[in-house]
């Protein structure tokens, strides 16, 4: 079954597409690819303490979730579009999760330290603050439970989210069609960069993950188009070292 072929396989599926991402934005990039040995170090740095994360508490919290559903889903149910339609709340969830990240102000303490990444390819896709992974796990839990979200279910979902926010924080320039047709209908470069505009009114917009159609829905699409020499960032804000960035939600606020 390609179900069980991808819950086994989610890090092989993740590395391949990293891989194939990562090469491509250096030799097709969209914005000027920039040199910064330092930079990548961070991103990875805080790359490997989202990996040990993921056994520690994600996956122990999926578990735990799945094991305790509210309800039981009837075995008549087709298991095919039951896949579908997972995918599709699950993503709707992530849609207003992420939303709630910027709005929220506790919640905005933790995201910021994706957001302050001044450049975008695909180490940016798993450059967040430990603690936001965490919360991101425990708040799913709600979700999982309400819904009767299978275990597979979720893992198939997550690695979707992962190939899709890899490509959508990618460097990689597609030819202008192919960018305009995708993106009707998932998330592309073209739509996730302008979120990391350094202009807080795009930075807060284009929250989608993979289906795009929730930005247009609910209203908090940027009419911004991106540019290769768009600055990114937090506006008036400059990136942190490693130590810096863990310690960010920690300290007193600043500006969006
Ligand atoms: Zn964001």
């Amino acid at each position: 079954m390609l179900t069980e072929a991808i819950v086994a396989n989610k890090a092989w599926i993740g590395a391949i597409v990293f891989a194939g991402l990562f090469g491509a934005e250096r030799a097709f990039s969209s914005a000027p690819s920039i040199r910064d040995p330092s930079r990548l170090l961070r991103n990875g740095v805080l790359w490997v303490l989202l990996l040990a994360l993921s056994p520690a508490i994600v996956l122990p919290l999926t578990a735990i979730a799945t094991d305790h559903p509210l309800w039981s889903r009837p075995s008549a149910w087709p298991p095919a579009a039951t896949l579908v339609a997972d995918i599709v709340l699950l993503d709707f969830w992530t849609y207003w999760l992420h939303r709630a990240y910027h709005e929220v102000p506790i919640l905005r303490r933790f995201h910021r330290v994706h957001h302050l990444d001044e450049h975008l390819d695909t180490t940016s896709a798993v450059r967040f603050h430990p603690g936001e992974v965490a919360i991101s796990a425990l708040l799913r839990v709600a979700p999982i439970t309400l819904l009767a979200v299978p275990f597979d279910h979720v893992v198939i979902f997550e690695t979707l989210l992962l190939a899709e926010s890899l490509f959508h924080h990618s460097n990689v320039k597609l030819p202008a069609a192919v960018e305009r047709a995708l993106s009707r209908v998932i998330v592309t470069p073209s739509i996730h960069w302008v979120h990391h505009h350094a202009v807080a009114a795009d930075t807060n917009s284009n929250y989608a993950a993979i289906i795009s159609l929730w930005d247009p829905l609910f209203r908090t699409r940027s009419r911004t188009i991106r540019t290769p020499a768009m600055k990114i960032g937090l506006e008036g804000v400059e990136d942190k070292s490693v130590i810096g960035l863990l310690l960010a939600p920690f300290q007193p606020a600043e500006k969006k």
